[in-house]
């Protein structure tokens, strides 16, 4: 049996590499606007976060989501972002 590649991609927060599927894309749109992307096609550049607030936490927190994105968050996106995650996180 041929073992297939499994694409890994590291979480911004933790720094953990895992599976894209169990990450969290966060993507900044070619309009500068930075969102949760769950189906992880939208285009744009993104960062990888695990499923958990405290991932983001410290991506927030270490400036990982900021660079990754190659740019700066306001706090309302921040809050956002937080609220969105600890939904995901709920579900
Ligand atoms: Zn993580």
């Amino acid at each position: 049996m041929k073992t297939k590649k499994i694409p890994l991609r590291k979480c911004v927060g933790c720094q953990e590499r895992k599976e894209k599927k169990e990450l969290i894309r966060v993507l900044r749109t070619p309009e500068g606007e930075v969102v949760l992307d769950a189906t992880g096609r939208a285009n744009g550049r993104g960062a990888y976060l695990c499923r958990s607030g405290a991932c983001l936490q410290k991506a927030i927190r270490n400036k990982g989501l900021a660079r990754s994105l190659e740019q700066e968050i306001p706090d309302n996106v921040l809050e956002a972002l937080q609220r969105e995650m600890k939904s995901l996180e709920d579900a």
